[in-house]
């Protein structure tokens, strides 16, 4: 069980299909890494309670999410994949860290506002609040030294940081202190602006799974450059996200892109149609991978009671060292 790779920690929440942003700020990252590290794919389907207290539709969710995972090349025979439900140790080492951080570094913790004031919630409760600290049992349960994440949840993170050092200074070093990874494009922009970043909330999403012709209808109402109003006039790729999904996805043209947008050469429609194009192509192998899973239902079950049983070992690995730690007994 015990190997001298160094141990990746991520996950995601089951409460929606995947779209570009997980793909390119998260799970190229998973994919590009299992070779290297020993990674462990955690479906957080407690954290969905944080903002949905309906559960009847997390095992269903979080079948879906498996299913685009693989699909999009996590491979479960190296990296575990499992519900944060089905390991008990989450909930135990949660509890004994949230003694560990105060109240008011949660207050101040920018996610959660974020989260508060987009989805306009009045009173936040505590399981919310303590977000970061069920997250940092997440990681420090499989002690995890490194958490590909994109750019939004990098305070999160730090918070994990603090925590790890918090009990190694209290009980003796058992945690690492782990640190984020991020990808060339940790917050990629919606279609709703290049200022906002593309989120299963937000409803600007290109999902992984929408066919050819539902991306080139998502990509028409894609905003653009404000100040390119007429085809011919002269564009500023800098500042459209049109331009950002070409850099992603369509590295090779980028710059005729530029020079064409900026000669006022090549108008906003085409360059869209262009992009939803390459996307849809970049995407074909994914949906082919996904209609296999989708006719396998019981294969995904498989995978998921696999990872489950390999985690709780880990799991319970280090939570022996940190009862042995706290000398709990
Ligand atoms: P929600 O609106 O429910 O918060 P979300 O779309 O922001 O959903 P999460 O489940 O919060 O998705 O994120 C899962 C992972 O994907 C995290 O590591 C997050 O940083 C990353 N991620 C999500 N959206 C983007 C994005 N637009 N660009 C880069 N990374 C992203
Ligand atoms: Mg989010």
């Amino acid at each position: 069980m015990t190997s001298d790779k160094k141990t990746i920690l991520s996950g995601m929440r089951p409460t929606g299909k995947l779209h570009l942003g997980h793909l390119v700020g998260a799970l190229e990252n998973w994919v590009a890494l299992q070779d290297t590290y020993a990674n462990y794919h955690l479906i957080a389907d407690y954290h969905a309670l944080t903002t949905n207290l309906d559960s009847s539709g997390l095992y269903q969710n979080s079948l879906d999410m498996v299913i685009d995972w693989l699909a999009a090349g996590i491979d479960p025979s190296k990296s575990p994949i499992f519900r944060q439900s089905q390991i008990k140790e989450h909930t135990e080492l949660h509890l004994i860290l949230s003694m560990l951080i105060t109240a008011a570094r949660l207050e101040r913790n920018p996610a959660v506002k974020d989260q508060v004031r987009e989805l306009h919630i009045q009173n936040v409760s505590y399981g919310h609040l303590g977000y970061p600290v069920l997250q940092a049992a997440d990681i420090l349960l499989y002690r995890g030294d490194l958490v590909p994440v994109g750019e939004d949840q990098v305070p999160h993170v730090e918070i994990s940081r603090e925590i790890a050092r918090r009990f190694n200074a209290q009980y003796g070093k058992v945690f690492p202190e782990p640190e984020p990874k991020l990808t060339k494009f940790a917050r990629l922009p919606g279609l709703d602006g290049i200022d906002r970043k593309m989120s299963k909330s937000g409803g600007n999403t290109i999902l992984l799974s929408d066919p050819p012709d539902e991306i080139q209808r998502k990509m028409r109402t894609a905003i653009t450059d404000p100040q390119k109003v007429r085809k011919n006039d002269p564009g500023h790729p800098e500042v459209c996200l049109v331009y950002t999904f070409h850099q992603k996805f369509n590295a090779d043209d980028t710059s005729a892109i530029e020079r064409d947008c900026r000669s006022g050469a090549l108008g906003c429609v085409e360059c869209k149609k262009r992009i939803a194009g390459k996307i849809g192509e970049v995407l074909a192998p994914f949906r082919e991978a996904r209609a296999h899973y989708d006719a396998h239902p019981g294969d995904v079950k498989e995978v998921l009671a696999d990872g489950e049983k390999r985690a709780r070992v880990r799991a319970r690995e280090t939570m022996e060292a940190v009862r042995g730690a706290m000398k709990l007994g």
